[in-house]
């Protein structure tokens, strides 16, 4: 990992919360919760770099790190299929030509939002980059309902996230960490009480006077 690189894991924070983001890779802040605990559990697996498997003219590789020079962002892919075709790439100490297709595993169910496409997305980029290649689709699988979901890398989805990465690249450099918004995901987010979103909504002056007798302001 050079200096000044984006975590690519980060994008998926970034979609969901710019401050969960912020706090997380800036401000080296982690908490576990039981839904965290459980995502770890469930790329376990996917990540042992040990499991390297061929299947007829199926190569599957697991914790691949890649990295873009251009985006300045590294990472690790769950999976990376390399299926045997003419339109492939040369691999080292492999025969013939690959086609790359990256897999991204995910506990649950598909998102309202668009993180995993974009997590994905960018996991293609680096790889187009690091192998001189074009990969033009890849797949989401979930663990609810199990499940394989295509994601096709359009010219849209690769700007978004090029803007997103320049947006990321911009907090770093200024240091700037996102002030709180409180939204629907809050209550499922690990950071929850290290942010403390409750603390930074405005109070009612009911509420208020209410804290201040009880502490025997009045
Ligand atoms: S608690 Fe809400 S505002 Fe705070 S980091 Fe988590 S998602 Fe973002």
């Amino acid at each position: 990992m050079e200096e000044n690189d984006l975590l690519l894991s980060g994008i998926q924070h970034f979609a969901f919360c710019r401050r969960q983001w912020a706090l997380i890779h800036m401000e080296q802040l982690w908490a576990e919760n039981v839904w965290t605990a459980d995502g770890h559990f469930f790329h376990q697996r996917t990540h042992d770099e040990t499991l390297t498997e061929l299947r007829g003219n199926l190569l599957i590789t697991r914790g691949l790190r890649v990295r873009s020079n251009r985006l300045k962002v590294t990472g690790v892919c769950d999976v990376v299929e390399f299926h045997a075709s003419p339109d492939g790439v040369p691999l080292a100490g492999r025969q013939g030509l690959w086609q790359p297709y990256p897999v991204e595993y995910k506990r649950g169910a598909p998102k309202e939002h668009d993180a995993d496409e974009l997590q994905l997305c960018c996991q293609a980029m680096c790889l187009e980059e690091m192998l001189a290649c074009s990969v033009p689709e890849g797949s989401l699988y979930y663990g609810e309902p199990r499940r394989r979901v295509k994601v096709i890398f359009s010219h849209e989805l690769r700007a978004k996230v090029e803007d997103m990465l320049s947006a990321m690249h911009q907090h770093l450099q200024r240091g700037h960490i996102p002030n709180v918004r409180p939204h629907k995901g809050c209550r499922a987010c690990s950071l929850q009480e290290l942010c403390l979103p409750k603390l930074n909504k405005p109070i009612s002056v009911y509420d208020y006077l209410n804290a201040y007798m009880e502490e025997g302001g009045l």
